[in-house]
């Protein structure tokens, strides 16, 4: 059983939003009855409240909302994460379709890139793409070895042998294999080769406070910051939930558990299938449009690095992974809370990675960090890792009345739109509202794929999956990657 910690190391994104909603709460005391209770601010649950308003704006049957915070307004994940909205559109192929078979695989692909469509709608009409710094275009993952392009090829190769060549995503994906050309396409120094689809970047805490601000204008959203539920009810013979939180009890008709890592400490079933993996991401100065894409480092399935750049005016790199280092010891990144540290050697890891990596670095040398480097230059961050890699979407088996999106690991910014779009009018039918319509933006999403489901028989099978053994395995996994060649030649490796 665990909950957030209330003293993580400070984020980029959270720190230079500097948003007026950060600690708000619209009254003073908790409300003592809602229709809909969701749990947590991040992305899961901001997206969800937005998507319940859009679906019954128009007829007047938006229900009553109350939304529960542990932290700050979008402290967890979402406010500490990479930025990338990089759909995976060939490079789990291989893995999800001896799983699911071949089209399977390639719904849950067409999922995810259909999130780039989406956010590219839903921001235009809010008239928030600027505001939230999104982007469309392409991104690479870059081969730094001749294992990581043997891995990437494959992939790609497989995805299309199952497909076609005109295959509706594969035609979207294209390989550079002259090493200089990838080279100057990637700005990756020593880059092999790589493979190049669509993707997109965003700020993600601001679009959550984008998001959370329309409802608020509205006014169909009651918003508590640093208030955790620390227990929970089954539905009671008056047909509602009481939550228990330090400021006193609420009682609702449905709850929303959009709790990521921590979707266990409410509901025991979840506290096996959904655990801590912990990241790590810095803020760096850079000149003003020096990279051209987003994109990935990869050595081989386990070492990589990945990144971004802000436009103007913050023109700020950020970069995640730092896993030619970690690697060393993974036990710092396995099944571990501990946001409210560094990671050992990884400031001056990032320091040195744009003169080490970068084709022609213009910036400083060491790179100067955008913030202090506890005060938001770099951070850790939890992210939920899902013992059969998937996120649980929907009603709660054998609890009435719950709900829940959550376990969306380190890739949830091309799954949760989707996800909460597919969740919102199953909580509108169970509340007996019919009178509701799809927005338009959510009728681009193909169905929500099979694997996210929360049905019962998937949480009752993963049950007796032996999650200590799973993190040992991985444990060994990494430690083999790590005497790698490509592993040592990083400063400041840590043995201990
Ligand atoms: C370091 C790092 C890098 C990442 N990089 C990327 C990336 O580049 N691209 C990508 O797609 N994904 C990335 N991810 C993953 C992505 O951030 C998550 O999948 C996504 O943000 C999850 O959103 P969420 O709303 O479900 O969870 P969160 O943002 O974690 O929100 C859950 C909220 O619930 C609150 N909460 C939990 N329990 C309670 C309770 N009992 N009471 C009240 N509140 C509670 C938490 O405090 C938290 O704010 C990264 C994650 C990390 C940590």
């Amino acid at each position: 059983m665990v909950l957030p910690i209330d003293n993580p190391t400070k984020s980029f994104w959270i720190e230079g939003a500097e948003s007026p909603l950060r600690n708000h709460r619209t009254t003073e005391d908790l409300p003592k009855e809602t229709d809909v209770l969701i749990i947590g601010s991040g992305y899961t649950g901001a997206s969800f409240a937005y998507w319940l308003h859009k679906f019954t704006n128009e007829n007047g049957t938006t229900p009553k909302m109350v939304m529960l915070e542990a932290r700050d307004i979008c402290g967890g994940a979402t406010g500490r994460n990479g930025g990338q909205l990089r759909p995976h559109f060939y490079s789990r192929y291989k893995n999800w379709s001896e799983r699911f078979g071949s089209d399977g695989a390639l719904k849950i692909i067409e999922h995810e890139a259909a999130h780039l469509k989406v956010f590219d709608h839903l921001l235009g009409e809010e008239n928030l793409k600027e505001k939230v710094c999104f982007k469309l275009g392409e991104t690479f993952d870059a081969a730094m070895s001749d294992e990581a392009w043997q891995r990437l090829k494959g992939e790609y190769e497989k995805m299309k042998f199952d497909h076609g060549e005109n295959g509706s995503i594969i035609r979207e994906c294209r390989l550079i294999e002259s090493q200089k050309e990838a080279e100057e396409f990637t700005q990756m120094k020593g880059c092999l080769a790589t493979v190049v689809h669509p993707s997109g970047q965003v700020w993600p805490y601001k679009f959550v406070h984008a998001l959370l601000t329309i409802l608020l204008d509205a006014g169909k959203l009651n918003l508590q910051a640093n208030t955790p539920a620390s227990e929970i009810s089954e539905r009671g013979s008056d047909g509602l939930i009481t939550v228990k939180t330090p400021r006193g009890e609420i009682k609702a008709k449905t709850v929303v558990h959009a709790t990521n890592r921590w979707a266990g400490h409410l509901m025991d079933e979840f506290s096996k299938l959904i655990y801590a993996g912990r990241g790590t991401i810095a803020a760096i100065k850079a000149p003003e449009g020096f990279l051209k894409n987003t994109g990935a480092q990869h050595w081989d399935s386990v070492i990589n690095n990945y990144h971004l750049q802000l436009p103007p005016p913050y023109n700020t790199i950020i970069i995640g992974g730092a896993k030619p280092l970690t690697v060393h010891d993974p036990w710092q990144y396995i099944n571990n809370d501990k946001e409210d540290e560094q990671f050992k050697g990884v400031p001056e890891f990032y320091a040195a990675w744009p003169k080490r990596d970068v084709l022609d670095w213009q910036g400083k040398d060491p790179a100067e960090f955008e913030k202090g480097t506890n005060e938001g230059g770099v951070w850790s961050g939890v992210y939920s890792s899902s013992i059969d890699s998937f996120p649980f979407v929907g009603p709660v088996p054998r609890r009435e009345g719950h709900f829940v999106a959550a376990g969306f690991a380190g890739h949830g910014m091309p799954r949760i739109l989707g996800s909460t779009a597919h969740l919102a009018p199953i909580v509108l039918d169970s509340l007996g509202i019919k009178n509701y319509n799809q927005p338009e933006s959510a009728k681009i999403f193909p169905p929500l794929p099979k694997p996210f489901l929360a049905t019962e028989e998937r949480i009752d099978n993963l049950q007796n999956i032996d999650a200590i053994k799973k993190f040992q395995d991985e444990h060994t996994d990494n430690i083999s990657s790590s005497k790698k060649i490509f592993a040592a030649p990083f400063p400041q490796i840590v043995t201990d």
